[in-house]
């Protein structure tokens, strides 16, 4: 996988992003990245080395939005706009199908199909052992399934603007955590090979969905409770109360989930041995592919080519006229 971007960037763009962005803090993914290796390190020899770098990387794809674009659609699917609680979530199509144009559109969201499409990556990666790029892919697609299970990337109601309840996006992922003490610590759990990898996300997202009205419903009370103060400690602990198992579940079941898909590329690319982590793993983004050099030399070498040819044939065209006139 080639790259155009540097270390450096990816620096300044930390500093930049990190106000602002939406998504499981740091810490989440963080969290979510390394339980997934431990829920593993019994079934996948080796992955234990891998374990607290694939952890450092969770939080990547939310800074590659500030040089990508089209990164920031990566990171949720709003399901009302594929019409919850009957969505049309086709594996084929790739974002919502705008019915005046008869285009699908990446603007409600499209994280299943980018799941789907670092699930291939990471088998593709494992099958011809370049484990460089494996690390780096499993860690972005750690990323994306820790937001396809965070329910406030689920829905067009993201931050609260169509239910009175402005805001609580920073507020229940981000907040919340840095307010209360919890626990951190991870217990083994199971994972499974996914048949059906398209059927499972797509389930994953319906069900990270459900937890929408009660996210909303405890904001409201922890709002009235506190005297409208939302940044008060008694905010933050009856929204805790009311939603702690909300939150642990999902980032739980965030783990769980990725290492079944890790496992899932590593069953399909045929059980490859894991070497120790390698040294030269990437953060640059796994979407963005180096272009091609400003100057296409395949062009001037054909027609340098070319015009060698055509010199050839004029000298030999040249030199032979006495030969042929004798
Ligand atoms: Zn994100």
């Amino acid at each position: 996988m080639k790259k155009t971007r540097t270390l450096f960037m990816i620096g300044v763009l930390a500093l930049l992003a990190g106000a602002s962005s939406f998504g499981w803090s740091g810490r989440e993914h963080y969290w979510i990245n390394l339980a997934a290796t431990i829920h593993l390190e019994d079934d996948m020899p080796g992955i234990n080395a891998y374990g607290r770098k694939l952890a450092e990387m969770g939080h990547l794809p939310d800074l590659w939005k500030g040089i990508d674009p089209t990164e920031g659609n990566r990171h949720y699917m709003d399901i009302e706009d594929y019409g919850y609680p009957d969505p049309r979530i086709d594996r084929a199509h790739a974002g919502l199908l705008d019915p005046a144009t008869g285009r699908y559109s990446p603007d409600a969201g499209i994280i299943p199909w980018v799941i789907l499409d670092t699930l291939e990556q990471l088998t593709e990666a494992m099958k011809t052992t370049n484990w460089s790029d494996a690390a780096e892919i499993a860690a972005a697609m750690g990323h994306y399934v820790g937001d396809l299970h965070m329910p406030l990337h689920t829905t067009a109601n993201f931050n609260g603007d169509l239910s009175d309840n402005l805001g609580v996006h920073k507020r229940w992922e981000s907040e919340m955590p840095r307010a209360v003490r919890h626990s951190r610590y991870i217990e083994k759990k199971p994972f499974e090979y996914l048949e059906d990898p398209w059927s499972a996300l797509t389930n994953w997202i319906i069900d990270a969905h459900q937890y929408i009205p009660a996210i909303m419903d405890a904001d409201t009370l922890a709002t009235e409770y506190a005297g409208g103060d939302q940044s008060s400690q008694e905010y933050y602990d009856l929204l805790w109360e009311e939603t702690s198992p909300i939150f642990a579940g999902q980032r739980n079941l965030a783990a769980q989930h990725l290492a079944s898909l890790w496992y899932t590329a590593w069953i399909n690319a045929g059980r490859p041995a894991i070497p120790p982590l390698p040294g030269d793993i990437s953060d640059d983004s796994i979407f963005i592919i180096e272009e091609p050099d400003a100057t296409d030399y395949t062009s001037w070498i054909v027609l340098g080519v070319f015009i060698l040819l055509a010199l050839a044939v004029i000298w030999k065209s040249m030199t032979a006229r006495p030969v042929a006139s004798q």
